[in-house]
């Protein structure tokens, strides 16, 4: 068997190389980190869950013109994508404040905003992602003025989508981290949005009850998180199909 090249090892992804120039196959582990890989653990299915769910909303996202990576899903844990150059931010939507936000500017958790509200953080694990202004964006380099047009335009328009297709399942979503890639064509590069889309980086809150759905549930130990990712699964429609997914494989002789 052909060992194949790793790229990159992240937290909850590992990127091996494409069967094709320019694409990446992307790995969903079943690890969750919380507080800058302070808090970690092995969710078994977690992986499973964010491949089918990431999967669901970039396809979303095609369908309704914004571009993204995805290329198409390959089994139940990988994911083929187009290669990327990943822009170094963390670009992050709020409808409701919530998390870091709530505490900085001593809001209460849950209050929604006047408007959707981006922030940018740099990308740095080191630094613990902290938060910039475009300011320093520009200052540094890490994107363009117009990339920065075009990061807002594409931040918003997940937003819109995603928040319509939560709501339409009952669950409201309070915010969301997205990655964006820079592709080359030719003489030109457009932005694309990359990584996943998952509950692993959203807020998701039940509209009903308020009860999390997101990995908050891991964040501040609130029961099961494979039970609140195959509740957004399951409400989405897009749950494995074989009555048991999760499990470990069995050896058939
Ligand atoms: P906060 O800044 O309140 O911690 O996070 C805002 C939103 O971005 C939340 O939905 C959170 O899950 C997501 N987010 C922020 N940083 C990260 C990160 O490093 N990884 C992931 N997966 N999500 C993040």
């Amino acid at each position: 068997m052909a060992r194949r090249k790793k790229i990159y090892e992240g937290k909850a992804k590992t990127l091996y190389e494409g069967p094709e120039p320019g694409t990446i196959v992307q790995y969903f582990k079943d690890d969750a980190t919380a507080f800058n890989a302070e808090k970690k653990a092995v969710i078994e299915g977690k992986g499973v869950l964010n491949n089918l769910l990431s999967e669901y909303f970039m396809l979303g996202l095609t369908n309704i013109g914004v571009p993204n990576h995805f290329l198409k899903r390959l089994n139940m844990r990988e994911q083929l994508v187009r290669s990327c150059e990943i822009v170094p931010l963390e670009v992050i939507v709020r409808n409701y404040a919530a998390g870091s936000m709530a505490k900085r500017l001593g809001i209460e958790e849950g209050t929604q905003l006047p408007r959707p509200i981006v922030e940018y953080c740099y990308k740095d694990d080191k630094l613990g992602d902290p938060l910039v202004t475009e300011e320093h964006i520009a200052a540094f380099g890490w994107a363009s003025p117009q990339d920065m047009d075009d990061i807002l335009s594409l931040a918003l328009r997940v937003n819109d989508f995603l928040s319509g297709v939560m709501y339409g399942v009952g669950i409201k979503l309070v915010d969301f981290k997205i990655e964006i890639g820079r592709v080359y064509e030719g003489d030109f590069q457009r932005l694309i949005v990359a990584d996943e889309i998952s509950p692993d980086s959203c807020r998701l809150w039940d509209i009903e009850t308020g009860q999390k759905l997101d990995k908050d549930v891991f964040r501040r130990d609130l029961g099961s998180l494979t039970d609140a990712y195959t509740e957004v699964a399951k409400r989405l429609g897009v749950m494995p199909k074989t009555s048991a997914p999760m499990g470990k494989p069995t050896l058939i002789n």
